[in-house]
């Protein structure tokens, strides 16, 4: 059975959240450590989060993946703006302690002006200072697509910002299908070549986690925006073929379409997983 689960709100309590994930019949799912506009985080409930790795461990559900709020902008050409990130990715990286084994995605950021190159040793160098032979998380560095001045939209500016990181172990990717689509990856006429470039560049072994979400824009719009599953430009079939794909078995694949509500959710993993869907 394909490992899937879609990003889901911690609001009401970490195992609250597990439950959530299990009434849709995910066997993964993704969540925010903090608040996604990155300031002001409660301290976690380490009692709540034993409680949630317990549920996920007895349910075969992990790994999971953590997000890093998304505002954060890892290679900012301000100064402080780049201290912010390295700051909130130190403390979201301590949380990862109560979720041992785990993934943190993040986004590797804009450059806003400063060029391509710049942005991949400011991204890289804020890794170095965070990354620790004893931590217990991978950190995924997501695929972007290219919108603005985001690095990360071609596999080979993450290579580059792997190649600069010392402890190359502890780093991973995160291939997001919308991303790489609207980066101008042809997933759906071409899955193997993307995925051979994939290797090329970054090395299979790399793909730690897929965000699969169908994406409004067409191949190459370098357009962040997502849609639900078989209602964009990718369409059913690729991903049908994508989940069932050799190379990428086993990974968790986690969806980020915009859904209303849980059963939403549920439609979208059934419909990934083969089964009979109505009302779609
Ligand atoms: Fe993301
Ligand atoms: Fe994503
Ligand atoms: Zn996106």
């Amino acid at each position: 059975m394909i490992r899937i689960g879609c990003h889901l709100s911690p609001s009401k309590g970490l195992l609250r959240m597990g439950q959530d994930a299990l009434s849709i019949r995910a066997n993964t799912f993704q969540f925010f450590l903090r608040n996604p506009r990155g300031s002001k985080a409660k301290a976690l409930d380490l009692e709540d989060a034993a409680a949630l790795m317990k549920l996920l461990r007895e349910k075969d559900m992990l790994p999971m993946v953590a997000h890093a709020p998304y505002t954060l902008n890892p290679c900012a050409a301000d100064g402080r703006v780049q201290e912010f990130a390295a700051m909130v990715m130190k403390d979201d990286l301590e949380r990862m302690n109560a979720f041992s084994g785990n993934l943190y995605n993040f986004h590797p950021g804009s450059h806003v002006g400063q060029g391509i190159s710049a942005g991949i040793e400011k991204t890289a160098a804020l890794l170095n200072t965070l990354l620790t032979p004893d931590m217990p998380a991978t950190v995924l560095i997501e695929t972007m697509s290219g919108q603005g001045s985001e690095i990360g939209g071609a596999f080979e500016e993450i290579r580059k910002i792997i190649d600069r990181v010392e402890l190359r172990e502890k780093v991973g990717v995160c291939l997001d299908t919308c991303h790489v689509f609207a980066a101008g990856y042809d997933i759906v006429h071409d899955l193997d070549g993307v995925l051979e470039s994939f290797d090329r560049q970054i090395g299979l072994s790399r793909l730690k986690a897929l965000h699969v979400n169908d994406s409004l824009f067409p191949l190459g719009s370098r357009k962040d925006r997502h849609a639900p599953i078989g209602k964009g430009c990718i369409g059913l079939d690729a991903f049908l073929a994508l989940v069932d794909h050799p190379s990428l078995k086993n990974l968790p694949m986690i969806l980020e379409t915009p859904q209303d509500d849980l059963a939403g959710y549920a439609r979208e993993i059934a419909l990934l997983r083969g089964e009979a869907v109505d009302n779609l």
